[in-house]
């Protein structure tokens, strides 16, 4: 205690009022640095109004960007808590798992439903990357089978949107059994002639991009998006080289070949409508 806080700190508040700024106002963009306001990058589809940088967008606000109207019915799925291994870091997996449900409002980190998306019946499997990095635990399996069950029963499209760190290590190697049941999956999606979309966010990475990730019929992916098995700074320490810049981005990839478009946030609702209706042999 001093004066400073004592005399000085009221003397301050009284001059400016009690009107506190709330911490949550501003973002900090992840590309310029720039402090953007929280309003302003929310209507703006969270991308940079500075940069252009893309930076994550919720599960939910994902949806209601591309689908008409915003209009989404979700399909339940299996989500009850699988702890099989007991696992325990800094804090119980099934700690983290209940935080993440209530951060997000969401039983895990996949989000599956149906809409239309430029008139064309579409279901969305939608990973959050706010719920523990996007991982891909059973949870997620079981829900990307629930969405594929369902786009197979309908006759809809089905639409993947990858945004995750990767397989769940909490749940050892029944996340990694995640990979082989979606890929089957994707095998019976493609059986039933319909069309399979992929849209690549910021990260597609580990187990998620080696498995459902990176089979789509089309591979669309947001600008600046890190795709990629392992991330360029394991690469380089492993094999003690100096990568190629912008390795392992979305412009790069399209560069070789390994995604078929990199296309703007605002952009995405009009390119996947089109993609959907010339897929599905309908005029737009
Ligand atoms: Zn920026």
């Amino acid at each position: 205690m001093n004066w400073l806080t004592n005399f000085v700190r009221p003397k301050i508040r009284a001059l400016v009022g009690n009107n506190e700024v709330p911490e949550n106002l501003w973002e900090k963009c992840s590309g310029c640095e720039q402090m953007v306001f929280h309003k302003e990058l929310n209507a703006n589809l969270r991308v940079c109004p500075h940069c252009d940088n893309h930076l994550e967008l919720g599960a939910n606000d994902r949806i209601k960007s591309l689908f008409d109207g915003g209009e989404f019915t979700k399909i339940k799925y299996k989500s009850k808590l699988h702890d099989p291994l007991k696992f325990r870091d800094s804090k119980k997996y099934s700690d983290r798992l209940r935080a993440a449900r209530d951060l997000t409002g969401e039983e895990d980190a996949v989000v599956v439903g149906y809409g239309r998306i430029g008139g064309n019946k579409t279901v969305a499997v939608v990973l959050d990357f706010n719920f523990m990095g996007g991982s891909m635990g059973s949870a997620v399996g079981e829900g990307f089978i629930a969405g594929a069950e369902f786009a197979i029963a309908k006759g809809h499209s089905f639409l993947a949107i990858p945004c995750s760190g990767g397989a769940r290590m909490q749940e050892g190697i029944f996340s990694l059994m995640q990979m082989p049941r979606t890929v089957a999956m994707i095998n019976e999606i493609k059986d039933a002639e319909l069309p399979y979309i992929t849209l690549l966010a910021n990260p597609t990475t580990g187990g998620v991009s080696a498995s459902f990730a990176m089979l789509g019929d089309i591979h669309i992916a947001e600008p600046g998006a890190l795709i990629a098995f392992t991330g360029p700074r394991v690469i380089e320490g492993t094999i003690r080289e100096k990568l190629p810049d912008g390795f392992q981005k979305s412009e790069y990839l399209l560069n070789h070949g390994m995604v078929d478009m990199v296309v703007h946030r605002k952009n995405l609702k009009e390119i996947i409508g089109k993609i959907l209706s010339l897929l599905t042999h309908k005029r737009y």
